[in-house]
């Protein structure tokens, strides 16, 4: 196996090696970054000879793609690992309707793509499909920053260059794929670091990185410890315990009050807002009182609520609520003043869409 070249160290024995001035490892991450290369054949602001040379010891990314589908407003990746795990990641296009567009057209507004932080997922939630798929094994710091280089060199070869002559490329990372981002935490941190880095990283914005966590206690802790800057999505799904309790399995070892204790630090600590993620599931999460309870329990808290239409499958015998009842459940909510947007599930067509990370291997193994 070929090392990543984001190991700094040993690039840095590399260019001993090779006798390679410091201004050379710039250029190598100039040409990752910036230009959105990944194979080093590409790199033509490096001579033949140091790409060959970096070629033979180095990959950019050390996932392979396997396989490739896309729709018009997401594409979504299969990876294989080195050790032969399959995960997933899906880029979301977001386009703006442009009136004055003569050919009326959409214009590409900007870019998402959804991570995965594990292979598989410990979680177990009823209602999630990559639950179903157990839990392999962490993805390493690498194994997450090569979704996004993947996807930006990808979305290079699609659209090129924007208006004002820069490449298009992800400009907002959500920990929303398969597995628990809190469970992997040093790893996700790590990845994050080199996502806000200006030199040799990413030079994401810190409001466009998005934390997504079933609701792990002492990961939130670390986060308010180590002041992660990004911001942090909530799987609440439920405003009540026993309900809770039914709907994700987690939620008995991290009780809702105990939760609620720690995001109220989290907000204090950091003055983020909490975005809080709301599965609508027919006659189970979408009934009025229930809307009533979680309003009560946002009460004067700086929080805003993404509502999910839930995302049917095969695998789960669950049903998405009708339009009806997720706007009379939105008006309940924005009654004090609680911001909430109904999610449009995008990706849904091709199964990208949340918690339907692995569906086709679920299927396959059931037949
Ligand atoms: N484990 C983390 C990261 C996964 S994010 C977390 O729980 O937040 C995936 C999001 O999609 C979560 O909010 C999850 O609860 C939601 N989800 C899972 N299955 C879904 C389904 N079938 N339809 C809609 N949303 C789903």
């Amino acid at each position: 196996m070929k090392t990543s070249i984001l190991d700094a160290g040993k690039l840095q024995t590399f260019a001993k090696e090779h006798k390679l001035q410091p201004f050379r490892i710039k250029q190598i991450y100039q040409e990752i970054f910036k230009n959105q290369n990944i194979n080093f054949a590409d790199m033509t602001t490096l001579s033949k000879d140091l790409r060959d040379d970096l070629d033979k010891d180095f990959s950019v990314v050390t996932l392979q793609a396997d396989k490739i589908i896309e729709d018009k407003i997401s594409t979504k990746i299969w990876f294989q690992t080195h050790d032969g795990h399959m995960i997933e990641a899906v880029i979301l296009y977001h386009r703006q309707h442009e009136k004055y567009n003569k050919n009326d057209q959409e214009k590409l507004n900007r870019i998402t793509l959804c991570v995965s932080s594990q292979v598989g997922c410990p979680m177990w939630c009823i209602f999630c499909v990559t639950g179903k798929l157990g839990f392999k094994r962490n993805l390493t710091r690498d194994e997450i920053v090569s979704q996004i280089l993947f996807a930006n060199q990808y979305i290079k070869q699609k659209f090129g260059k924007q208006e004002d002559w820069t490449l298009f490329g992800v400009r907002n990372v959500v920990f929303m794929g398969m597995g628990e981002p809190l469970l992997n935490y040093e790893n996700v941190k790590k990845s994050i670091e080199i996502m806000l880095r200006q030199e040799a990283g990413l030079s994401l914005s810190r409001r466009h990185i998005t934390i997504s966590t079933a609701g792990i206690i002492p990961g939130i802790r670390q986060l308010i410890k180590d002041e992660i800057p990004v911001k942090l999505a909530i799987s609440l799904h439920a405003p009540n315990q026993a309900l809770r309790d039914k709907l994700m399995p987690i939620a008995k070892s991290y009780s809702l009050e105990a939760l609620n204790k720690v995001l109220s630090e989290y907000v204090r600590a950091s003055d983020n807002r909490i975005f809080y993620e709301y599965i609508m599931i027919k006659n189970m999460t979408d009934k009025p009182e229930l809307a009533n309870e979680l309003l009560a329990m946002l009460k004067g808290k700086l929080a805003h609520v993404n509502l999910i239409p839930y995302n049917t499958n095969p695998a789960i015998e669950l049903k998405e609520s009708d339009d009806a009842t997720m706007q009379e459940f939105k008006k309940i909510l924005e009654k004090w003043g609680i911001t909430v947007t109904i999610r449009d599930s995008m990706g849904r067509e091709m199964k990208g869409a949340c918690g339907q990370l692995g569906y086709e291997k679920i299927t396959k193994e059931e037949n």
